[in-house]
């Protein structure tokens, strides 16, 4: 967590600097005011202080790689910011960085739609909710969806390689990419949009900068990936006995659907409970309690009942063999919004329970139940009392294991523990074979984790390619590696 105090830019050669992007962008997309800035410093769960003498908001990519040439002769990094959702510092530059921020929000223009291609081309500030609205419009679905989507850019998924509740069906954000435009920290801009489903002409660059975070160059735009949008959706509610029955139904989901599953999230009782407690409008869909639930979301490209009947048959056989406990169906589009509000609405309310320490990790999705059994047992032991709200995509062997606070205890002693449970989880999920960041990334959060649980080899190679094409380190500095 970084404790440095941010120091007034009052230096006089500054100024040089700031006549020059002036020049290179308008001196309304310079913005060195505090108020102005404030937005773009401020890290959403506040574990950083952010500080940086301007945010730049360039309107095209030839001004990007203007001022990335600039930052460069003046020994300025650039640290690039989407909408600013990250949850791992990673937009966010501190003093010793001496960075400024580059906002890709101007750059918001959908250039493209080709529906016989099944692609869209758009500029890196589009807003991720935008882009599906417009792929909507054109009839095709964009499958990217996450609790931010109102607020991220895709410049931000694709840097952060986002995940979501579609990844079951559609990928990760990576795969939903087929090519980009990116500033090279040189200057020099790299023109691969090309919207190609196969292209085997060597190294696939693009995927070095789909989850670098910024630290090798700065997308610019893109070609996403279009899909026919669903004609027919089924949400369930169901109450599971154990993890262990809610990976065996996700078995049976995807077999007997013919993959027809996009979403298939874990939900544990004070998950729910803390919803119904502290969110408005949210109410249990069962008539008594269970320890487990799982949302599942069926989705199939016609619309001819075939796809309730699917749902039903696989709930009434899962029923039979004790693998859940009661379901429900949602009948009409706003129960089946309103199941998924419990989901979207346990973030929320566990700030309400006091402080929580926060994991997001993934594991083999066969290997769940030993994880959540191993790290609910450890934790447990470590902080008697520690109310573990282990939830999320378990379809994709993704858990956020949030730990809130003992009823009763200290805030600010329960989150000084925050390293040493992080460590507890950690150990575990290596131990699986799993990974210590499932969709959040590195930044500047996970950086000295990453490189104690990655090998030696996969971090050298990782500093070489980094070293390869940001020499000077001026690029995102201090995230992903050090
Ligand atoms: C309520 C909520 C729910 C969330 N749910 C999910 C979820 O389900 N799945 C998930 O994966 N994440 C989730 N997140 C995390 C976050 O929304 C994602 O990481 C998102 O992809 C970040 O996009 P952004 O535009 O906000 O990026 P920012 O936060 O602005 O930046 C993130 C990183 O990308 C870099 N970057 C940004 N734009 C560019 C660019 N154009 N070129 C190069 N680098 C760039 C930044 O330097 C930084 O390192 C959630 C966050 C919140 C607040």
């Amino acid at each position: 967590m970084n404790t440095e105090v941010p120091q007034p830019h009052t230096d006089s050669r500054l100024a040089d600097f700031f006549t020059e992007l002036e020049n290179a962008v308008g001196p309304k997309a310079v913005l060195t005011a505090s108020e102005d800035l404030a937005p773009h410093l401020q890290e959403m769960r506040g574990l950083y202080l952010g500080d940086a003498p301007c945010v730049i908001k360039p309107g095209s990519t030839e001004e990007v790689a203007t001022v990335v040439k600039i930052c460069a002769r003046h020994g300025m990094a650039v640290v690039p910011q989407g909408g600013n959702t990250g949850l791992v510092g990673g937009g966010i530059p501190i003093t010793s960085d001496k960075a400024i921020v580059l906002s890709l929000s101007r750059m918001n223009t959908v250039r493209e739609i080709d529906t016989a291609n099944y692609t869209m081309t758009v500029e890196a500030g589009c807003i991720l909710q935008n882009i599906q609205m417009a792929a909507d419009k054109a009839d095709r679905l964009f499958p990217l969806s996450l609790g931010a989507e109102g607020t991220c850019q895709i410049g931000g998924n694709l840097s952060t390689n986002a995940g979501g509740i579609n990844v079951l069906r559609y990928g990760n954000a990576r795969d939903l990419v087929l090519g980009l435009e990116v500033v090279l920290p040189d200057g020099q801009i790299w023109h691969g949009l090309r919207a190609l489903r196969k292209d085997n002409t060597g190294y696939d660059l693009k995927h070095l900068f789909v989850g670098g975070e910024g630290t090798l160059g700065i997308i610019t735009a893109a070609v996403l990936k279009l899909f026919a949008k669903p004609r027919d959706r089924v949400t369930a509610f169901a109450a599971v006995p154990t993890p262990a029955a809610a990976v065996e139904l996700l078995g049976r989901c995807r077999t007997i659907s013919g993959e027809a599953v996009s979403s298939f999230e874990l939900i544990p009782r004070i998950g729910l409970a803390n919803s119904i407690k502290h969110v408005a409008g949210v109410t249990d869909p069962l008539d008594q309690a269970y320890d487990w639930y799982v949302l599942v979301d069926l989705v199939a490209g016609i619309e001819d009942g075939s796809l309730s009947e699917t749902m039903m048959t696989v709930l009434e056989g899962a029923l039979e063999e004790e693998l859940i406990l009661d379901a429900t169906v949602a009948a009409s589009e706003t129960q089946a919004a309103a199941l998924w509000r419990i989901r979207e609405a346990m973030v929320e309310a566990q700030k309400h329970e006091g402080g929580s320490i926060k994991h997001d990790v993934s594991v083999p999705i066969s290997s769940v139940p030993d994880f959540l059994e191993r790290a609910i047992a450890a934790v447990s032991e470590r902080i008697p009392g520690i109310r573990p709200v282990p939830f999320g995509h378990i379809g994709d062997g993704n858990i956020h294991f949030n730990l809130s606070q003992p009823v009763g205890a200290d805030r600010a002693n329960f989150l000084a523990r925050w390293d040493e449970m992080n460590e507890v989880v950690h150990d575990i999920v290596v131990s699986l074979g799993g990974s210590i960041s499932a969709e959040h990334g590195i930044g500047r959060l996970k950086v000295q984790s990453n490189a104690h649980y990655k090998s030696a080899v996969e971090i050298e190679l990782m500093k070489k390619i980094k070293a390869a094409l940001d020499p000077e380190g001026l690029m995102n500095p201090h995230k992903v590696v050090d």
